[in-house]
């Protein structure tokens, strides 16, 4: 584990899919979770650059 950031790992049409735990966006690879999870935490705020590769999308209830 680098940095200790944990991504939630869910399972989404039989795919693995790492969410980032602030903005509940998904991706299909635990480094990019973690980037996005990352600058959430410090920026408060999505980057745009990480988002475009989100693969999931919670939906809102
Ligand atoms: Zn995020």
């Amino acid at each position: 584990m680098d940095g200790g950031t944990l991504v939630k790992k869910i399972r989404k049409d039989g795919k693995d899919v790492y969410t980032c735990e602030l903005c509940g966006l998904g991706y299909s690879d635990e480094e990019t979770a973690q980037a996005c999870q990352r600058h959430c935490s410090t920026h408060n705020a999505c980057s745009l650059e990480i988002t475009r590769k989100a693969v999931y999308f919670p939906e809102p209830d």
